[in-house]
């Protein structure tokens, strides 16, 4: 086999409370669904010219090629806001890093690959469903520019998965810049282990904060670096009606990415209070509350890095909460930035907020379907709007035009940029839960049709018409489950 993938294991070279060194358990019959060719060419990964049985065997966890050195990572976390102080891997192994293209280190990492120490009642395996929906929802972030972990392969193992039902085994490749969760960091702050948070601050400030390393200050940057990530990544996902569903502070990536596509789900219509996920019952992690909890996970990375921040604890303090007293203002102007764009305005004006908010209060009010809502904006005059026959939306359009007049924006470019920020597909949970369904037919028409279309995300496609629409009542999704 003259198949190469050239490996490096920084992480592996930490010290051995770090993780725990293990290979993925071998599974029964490997067999390829998918392989994300364009991903694997960005890594400098040839997957064209290699047979299909040795993509099966790396990918599944089968081979271990001799430069990689596997292992699950620890970490802690606080889930739903109750604090577990032993979390990690239970259910993946990090292959090894690779450079890719741009030159930037991207982790492997495969999901579902079996038991490790920190499996505690797990089986250390995924099933197809959940693997698909990672794979679909991931990618679309992609394509929808958020910062996201990625996909790339899926392999089916042959092995039964037991969950309520029985399930086909399947396993995830995911791409990430990091797996550093802020629960790496309250593993070995908790343990009052400074030494090791030093060495991984050091670690990922050399991995993917190169420039702080220079300056004085470097981790209180770094704590400023990464809330600013965060604030971006948050703003993102609201201007798209994503809820996340899980934003436990080990699902809280150091490099700003969406991570851990479980419960998550974009919403269809338009609800502050949207919760999909079946375990949160609190509303913690809904719709509206997403930024405040990016806020709160913030602010434990904040309570970690005290000690390396300033040796006076009160010093340390006073301008760790400045850092996350600022995320507020931060993350207000992405939100700002990114909600401009979607109603094609250019400019800023003070009351733009309250015209924006008037608007998805508006939405909400007429239980009207996001996405399509503000891809009506560019159709506002026409017959298309979904708003056109609602006196108070009427009132709201009489603002709007308004707000238009004191900028100089011609039609066409008003509508190229509403285009540019609205998406035409995003994707719809009833859609990949045909496609689950499906799947477990060993049919991946609708997969393989889905994926193509959300590459393309803005721009509309006769082709795809049925992927663009909001679901019948029959199809809603009311609720989401946890990838195990
Ligand atoms: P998550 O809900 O995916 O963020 O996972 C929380 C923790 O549970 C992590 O430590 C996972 O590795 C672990 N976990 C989730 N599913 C499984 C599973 N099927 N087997 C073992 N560990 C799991
Ligand atoms: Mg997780």
């Amino acid at each position: 086999m003259n198949f190469k993938i050239d490996f490096k294991n920084s992480y592996a070279a930490l010290p051995n409370n770090f993780y725990a060194r293990l290979n993925p358990e071998p599974v029964k019959q490997p067999v390829l669904i998918k392989i994300n060719n364009k991903l694997a060419e960005d890594l400098g990964i040839d997957t064209n010219n290699i047979e299909v049985s040795i993509l099966e065997e790396i990918f599944s966890g089968n081979k271990i090629l001799s430069n990689s050195d596997p292992i699950a990572m620890t970490y802690a976390g606080h889930q739903f806001g109750h604090w577990v102080p032993q979390l990690g891997d239970g259910r993946a192994i990090l292959l090894g890093e690779i450079i890719a293209k741009d030159g930037l280190r991207k982790d492997i990492q495969l999901k579902g690959s079996g038991k490790t120490p920190f499996s505690r009642m797990g089986d250390g395996r995924a099933w197809l469903g959940p693997v698909i929906r990672e794979y679909i929802l991931s990618e679309a972030m992609n394509a929808l520019s958020v910062p996201t972990t990625r996909a790339l392969s899926i392999i089916k193992t042959g092995e039964n998965i037991i969950r309520e039902k029985i399930y086909p085994g399947a396993i995830l490749a995911r791409v990430a810049n990091s797996h550093v969760r802020v629960g790496t960091f309250q593993y070995f702050a908790s343990r009052k282990d400074i030494k090791s948070l030093k060495i991984l601050t050091d670690y990922v400030l050399d991995r993917h904060y190169p420039n702080l390393l220079k300056g004085k200050n470097k981790y209180l940057k770094f704590l400023e670096n990464v809330a600013l990530k965060q604030a971006y990544l948050v703003a993102k996902w609201m201007s798209l009606g994503f809820i996340h569903g899980v934003m436990n502070t080990d699902n809280t990536s150091i490099t700003g990415e969406t991570i851990d596509y479980g419960p998550c789900a974009f919403m269809d219509n338009f609800n502050y209070n949207q919760v999909f996920s079946s375990i949160d019952h609190m509303g913690r992690y809904s719709y509206k509350n997403q930024p405040e909890i990016m806020k709160w996970n913030l602010a434990c990375l904040a309570t970690c890095l005290l000690p390396l921040i300033n040796e006076d604890e009160n010093i340390a303090l006073s301008e760790a909460q400045k850092v996350i007293d600022s995320i507020s203002d931060t993350y207000e102007n992405f939100w700002l930035k990114n909600f401009r764009a979607k109603f094609g305005l250019h400019k800023s004006f003070t009351k733009d907020k309250d015209l924006m908010n008037d608007f998805l209060s508006l939405m909400e009010k007429h239980n009207l379907d996001f996405t399509l809502s503000f891809q009506g904006l560019a159709k506002i005059n026409n017959e298309g709007s979904l708003l056109k026959n609602y006196d108070d939306f009427n009132r709201w359009k009489l603002k709007y035009y308004d707000r238009l007049n004191q900028e100089n924006i011609s039609l066409a470019e008003r509508i190229k940029t509403i285009k540019f920020a609205n998406p035409a597909y995003i994707p719809r949970n009833h859609v990949i839960e045909k496609i689950i369904t499906e799947s477990l037919e060993n049919d991946f028409a609708r997969f393989h049709a889905f994926n193509k279309c959300l590459s393309n995300p803005f721009e509309e496609n006769k082709e795809y018409t049925e992927f663009s629409k909001a679901p019948l009542d029959n199809e809603k999704v009311l609720e989401t489950f946890c990838g195990t």
